[in-house]
């Protein structure tokens, strides 16, 4: 039985199509929200491990989507990644100066070459952050790509720190 005049009816109905819509919510989002707290206070690292994502770049598809809720673009620059090889050396040698050497002689290789020079373009127009999961840049692969970088355009760096504790 219909108890309301149809033009109140269609504000109910609208009512609750607005909130169906405003409150709509899969499991999904559950696991979005939970690898976004894990990843802001554990890093990108643990959220793959938890996620059980084999590849890290999975991961951060987390991180791009809440930068651009914040209007920030994410721009993936694949051939800016340390090798792989000298990566997994690194981890397990501790060694710098080895990985270093890899590094820059991967940073001149074509595909690195005119990824550096985009990312020359992307710091032309606007600011820009080199991110990796490292907790210090001093022992980072992405100091050696900004010093790249500024082979390739003049630029100020500014390394972003972990507060201490
Ligand atoms: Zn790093």
């Amino acid at each position: 039985m219909n108890c309301l005049p149809n033009d109140k009816r269609a504000v109910v109905n609208w009512a609750m199509r607005e909130h169906r819509a405003a409150c709509r919510w899969s499991p999904n989002q559950l696991r979005h929200t939970r690898a976004t707290q894990l990843r802001a206070k554990y890093g990108i690292e643990l959220t793959r491990t938890v996620l059980g994502h084999s590849d890290i770049a999975t991961s951060a598809i987390y991180a791009e989507r809440d930068l651009a809720v914040d209007s920030i673009a994410y721009t993936h620059l694949r051939p800016l990644g340390s090798p792989r090889d000298a990566r997994k050396r690194f981890q397990a040698d501790r060694d710098w100066s080895t990985f270093a050497t890899a590094v820059n002689e991967h940073l001149t290789t074509p595909a690195a070459v005119e990824a550096l020079e985009k990312l020359a373009e992307l710091v032309s127009v606007e600011p820009c952050c080199l991110l990796c999961t490292c907790p210090e840049p001093d022992r980072c692969h992405r100091s050696l790509v900004a010093d790249a970088l500024a082979e390739v355009k003049p630029v100020e760096v500014v390394h972003v720190r972990l507060l201490q504790e």
